[in-house]
């Protein structure tokens, strides 16, 4: 299937995500191959595949075609061998991590991880044996101290919820000394504005129900890597885990895909403007957005632009509960992504009941509130943004 959907290779990101493979009676949109299973006119034929002479699909649970457009586009815009689609972000995180470590391993992870991420290292792969060692991200000599020995490198940058930025390829330069394992959660800048591959990185990670699908209805999930850790990946945890993505969730994807490039810029410039009239007023304490809070340096430059997720930290004299419940524009929920503009305060996440709360462990301010600057228009969220900060007061 790979082999004879013509090749987008060698174009922009631009072009890449439009350019569906007309396989199908010339059909521009991707047909949703809605079907479990796939049939065989021959035992031999059925021999053939079953040995491994081809790649035709046999079940839904492992492969789809509709599913392999997906991977396909994905691999492309990172610049990947190859691509695994997933039933989420977690299942994509959780079958990254489990095909390629054993009980007995250490893993390095930078702090302000995503918090479900946090709660599956120190749940579940703590009861198997497998230790994660929380580092800064920022301090690359505790980093050279923690690698040796250790499976797997595990990044998001910029991070969830503070927004700091890693110096990635240094980092990966540091595991690939100890050959150590890299992983990156791309979520956040989308291969629009950062390609983890070209600075060294492993394995890319992406929660898709956020920018890659674009409208907040789907729950996806995608690893882009090399064949290596593709083959991987087939062979240790996509059927058992059986963690795959759906068809139809598939083509939902491939839609949203179309204008994510088109979409990354509009959040880019409304989140920036947002941010950085937002930083004069005497309400905010402080912004965590990586093109303000990141100092000048190179691994600044490194990002090609920024996403509409940052965060603010309410001065003192403000009211987190006020400020949240007065907004209109602006709604309450978890997630991001979509079109809608949203506000998450960490007065609710710092609360989340349950063992291992990353926003209490890694220490998040309960004046923290993280905004999804989607894609209306940017005076209205201002007004919407400054008429709550003035009933917060
Ligand atoms: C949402 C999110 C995830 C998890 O993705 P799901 O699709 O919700 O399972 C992982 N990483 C980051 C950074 C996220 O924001």
């Amino acid at each position: 299937m790979y082999e004879n959907s013509p090749e987008a290779w060698g174009v922009s990101d631009e072009t890449s995500v439009a350019h569906d493979s007309p396989y199908s009676m010339g059909a521009l949109s991707p047909p949703i191959y809605q079907t479990s299973l796939f049939t065989f006119p021959t035992v031999e034929a059925m021999v053939e595949r079953f040995s491994g002479k081809n790649d035709l699909p046999i079940y839904s649970r492992a492969d789809n075609p509709t599913v392999r457009e997906f991977e396909k586009k994905i691999a492309k815009l990172e610049g990947a061998q190859g691509a695994r689609a997933f039933a989420s972000g977690m299942a994509a995180i959780s079958s990254a991590i489990l095909s390629v470590v054993e009980s007995g391993d250490r893993i390095v992870c930078v702090k302000h991880i995503y918090p479900d991420a946090y709660r599956f290292f120190n749940k579940l792969l703590a009861q198997l044996n497998i230790k994660v060692e929380y580092i800064d991200g920022n301090d690359l000599s505790a980093m050279e101290k923690a690698l040796p020995g250790a499976r797997v490198l595990y990044l998001e940058s910029p991070t969830s919820v503070v927004f700091e930025q890693h110096d990635v390829r240094a980092l990966c330069e540091l595991a690939k000394q100890n050959n150590v394992i890299s992983i990156i959660d791309n979520s956040w800048a989308t291969p629009i504005f950062q390609k983890p591959i070209a600075l060294g990185v492993d394995m890319v990670i992406h929660s898709a129900s956020k920018y890659l699908g674009g409208h907040s209805d789907t729950v996806a999930g995608v690893v882009a890597t090399s064949r290596k850790f593709v083959e991987q990946m087939n062979d240790r945890v996509i059927y058992y885990l059986g963690a795959k993505l759906s068809p139809m969730e598939a083509w939902l994807l491939l839609r949203g895909l179309r204008t994510l490039p088109i979409r990354m810029k509009e959040h880019h410039t409304n989140a920036l403007t947002i941010a950085q009239r937002l930083s004069e007023h005497p309400g905010i304490e402080k912004i965590n957005h990586p093109g303000i809070s990141t100092p000048q340096s190179p691994i600044r430059s490194r990002l090609k632009g920024y996403s509409g997720l940052f965060s603010i930290e309410l001065h003192e004299s403000y009211d987190v509960v006020r400020f949240c419940n007065a907004l209109n524009i602006f709604r309450l929920g978890v997630s991001w992504g979509g079109y809608e503009s949203l506000a998450f305060p960490m007065e609710v996440g710092l609360r989340q009941a349950g063992e291992f709360n990353s926003l209490v462990d890694f220490g998040v301010s309960p004046k923290l509130v993280r905004l999804h600057v989607g894609l209306e228009n940017v005076e209205d969220l201002l007004n919407d943004l400054h008429q709550a900060l003035n009933v917060a007061k």
